[in-house]
């Protein structure tokens, strides 16, 4: 699984969320934020908060939010992979070629690829589990069946999948 986290920090690091925002929404700025009517939703009083410090935005009036990446999926309609593109252009940063591919394929296709993963994980973890087969035995589901029905086993521990 190819990891974008260094080319997402760089690309947040480059671009300011204030600045990006500021194309799209008109932001007043109130102590530490930057406030404006949510691009969202319809309100008459602003309720669309950008931090600077944090680099995030905020509606207190609806409650979207996120960081940049968010902010031009949500407000163009755009895909994560189409929103990456385009900050990484705007900010002069080059995508490695795995991201490039990443990019390419799709978070759907990426997503589907997860669960696949995951699904593989815990149907290995079935037949080893001498506790969950007998279980499964004494209710007549025989081996055949979870394998028809793709059934798994999530072992005893928060992280074993992630590991
Ligand atoms: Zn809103």
């Amino acid at each position: 699984m190819p990891s974008y986290d260094s080319s997402l920090q760089e690309i947040k690091d480059r671009i300011d969320i204030v600045d990006l925002i500021s194309d799209y929404v008109s932001l007043k700025k109130t102590g530490q934020n930057w406030k404006g009517l949510c691009p969202f939703h319809a309100e008459k009083t602003p309720s669309f908060t950008v931090s600077p410090a944090k680099q995030i935005f905020h509606c207190f009036g609806c409650g979207t939010g996120g960081d940049i990446f968010t902010f031009l999926v949500n407000h163009d309609n755009l895909t994560f992979p189409e929103a990456l593109n385009m900050l990484a252009k705007k900010a002069g940063v080059t995508l490695q070629r795995s991201e490039k591919s990443v990019a390419k394929k799709g978070e759907k296709e990426i997503l589907l690829t997860i669960h696949i993963d995951a699904l593989n994980f815990f149907q290995q973890h079935l037949p080893k589990d001498i506790r969950a087969q007998s279980y499964l035995e004494e209710r007549g589901i025989s081996r055949d069946v979870q394998k028809i029905f793709s059934m798994g086993y999530a072992p005893k521990s928060w992280n074993a999948l992630l590991n």
